[in-house]
């Protein structure tokens, strides 16, 4: 907290002429703050992270878990790495259950045949030839559950609960992919023989978004199918026409036994080494695009970040680590925590000394607000981090951050404090999950101002000794 008081003091120096308030103080933490601002510029005029996300979605493509094409990728990152500058690179492989889409396909029967646009649900079982049945539709899933015993035998459990919800904080998403995980397992409770949920997505093309679904005791029970938005209005316009709609469902889906690998390296502390903050982002993507908001947008946008802070001229006390996590899209028949489990796992005991993570998950949309752990909000290193993003429009989040994403959370779990950096989403669930999800999606501007965002935080944690463990909250200090 001393630091940190001297950080504001100082923070009010290196962007004098914003919100200058306090008197000027220490001449080290003034140099921190200083350089926070420098680096903060420096990202904005280059762009390191258009590089590195060109190079992987037009190299590698689609990088599903486990893919070959996710080993390649995975490789060549640690080697870019290595090119420019990180430290301790390597690869850390895992186990891992893969899934390959193959051929899917789907159409109403009767008089009117039509296609309909699906993509089959990450890690449901194919169908074993060719799938016809009368659909029943719902709008939730708890109308689902309520169905009674043995109701939908036979048939194809529809559940359109209408178009996603588009917010800028992503927070439509969450109850829609509740239901595109849990539904195979609900509909096989009742006796249906597939499952057709209308596209998790906030776009409307014909363009289904795919997506994992849920594991139930060891099992995903059917094959599982996201209707694109379009094709699930007229799915359930014909259904209220009246009378039973049949209709086709195939899939060659399947799984196999196969590795992924987090790919990690580090600009390692001057003075603190074993002090560690994760920067953390996911090396996977669907099959469906090249995955380039979704994620190499995230990796990108952290190993310029740390780039930024490496070539600023001096090293900062504490190690700043980046993790390419794998295998972040897909559940697993035992929950394993994916890249991020392996991660934790990988590191033991040195979780004590992981000081904040944070992830990198959400596009390449500009960042509007930070999040710090409980307790360090409206703090004075809060107060320091605030003067120096504001220039770049990125404000105090109201809510602290408590989970993190995916692969950071199961740090979070183990007691590591989580920051967020929070993009605009808004457009992020048009294309996610889709084969729109491309490299042309990006905004290289706006991915330079989530570089700079980043580079400037993490250097400012990086070179203090804010502890964010001890700022907590003691309700929540229970680990
Ligand atoms: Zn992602």
């Amino acid at each position: 907290m001393r630091l940190t008081t001297r950080l504001l003091a100082a923070s009010a120096l290196a962007v004098s002429g914003t919100l200058a308030l306090v008197a000027p103080a220490g001449a080290q933490d003034a140099a921190t703050v200083e350089r926070a601002a420098a680096i903060r510029d420096a990202a904005l005029s280059r762009n390191i992270a258009l590089d590195y996300v060109t190079q992987i979605t037009t190299r590698f493509g689609a990088r599903p878990a486990g893919s070959h094409s996710e080993q390649q990728a995975a490789a060549w990152a640690a080697g870019y790495m290595r090119e420019h500058g990180f430290q301790n690179v390597r690869i850390e492989q895992f186990p891992l259950v893969g899934w390959e889409r193959g051929e899917e396909s789907a159409a109403v029967l009767g008089d009117h045949p039509q296609r309909l646009v699906v993509a089959a649900l990450g890690h449901s079982p194919g169908t074993n030839g060719v799938i016809e049945a009368e659909v029943v539709r719902f709008e939730t899933l708890e109308a689902l559950n309520a169905a009674p015993a043995g109701s939908l035998a036979g048939k194809i459990a529809y559940v359109d609960p209408g178009q996603m919800v588009r917010m800028q904080d992503g927070s439509g998403y969450g109850p829609l992919t509740r239901i595109r995980g849990a539904g195979p397992a609900a509909a096989a409770a009742k006796g249906a023989v597939a499952f057709v949920i209308r596209s998790v997505g906030s776009d409307e093309h014909r363009m289904p978004h795919t997506g994992t679904t849920r594991y139930v005791d060891g099992v995903v029970p059917l094959p599982g199918f996201a209707l694109a938005a379009p094709d699930a209005d007229q799915l359930s316009r014909l259904i209220a026409m009246g009378g039973p709609v049949r209709i086709s469902l195939s899939s060659t889906a399947h799984t196999y036994q196969t590795v992924s690998q987090n790919v990690v390296g580090e600009i390692t502390g001057a003075t603190r080494p074993h002090e560690v903050i994760v920067l953390g982002s996911h090396m996977d993507s669907w099959d469906l695009g090249t995955g380039a908001i979704d994620d190499a947008a995230g990796g990108a946008i952290t190993l310029a970040a740390a780039k930024t802070i490496a070539e600023s001229g001096r090293r900062p006390a504490r190690t700043v680590r980046v993790v390419l996590y794998g295998s972040e899209e897909v559940d697993q028949p035992t929950n394993t925590g994916n890249g991020g489990g392996a991660y934790l796992r990988g590191i033991g005991s040195e979780v004590e000394n992981h000081i904040i993570a944070g992830e990198s998950d959400f596009g390449a949309d500009r960042i509007y607000a930070l999040g710090l752990p409980p307790g360090a909000q409206g703090s004075d290193f809060a107060k320091a981090a605030g003067r120096v993003l504001y220039p770049i429009g990125v404000l105090p989040s109201a809510d602290p951050e408590l989970h993190g994403g995916a692969d950071i959370g199961p740090l979070a779990g183990a007691g590591v404090p989580v920051f967020g950096l929070n993009q605009d989403g808004t457009r992020y669930f048009d294309l996610h999950h889709t084969a729109d999800d491309t490299l042309d999606k990006i905004d290289p501007a706006q991915m330079s101002q989530n570089v700079a965002a980043w580079a400037a935080l993490v250097w400012l944690i990086a070179d203090s000794d804010v502890d964010f463990r001890a700022m907590r909250p003691a309700a929540q200090a229970a680990h």
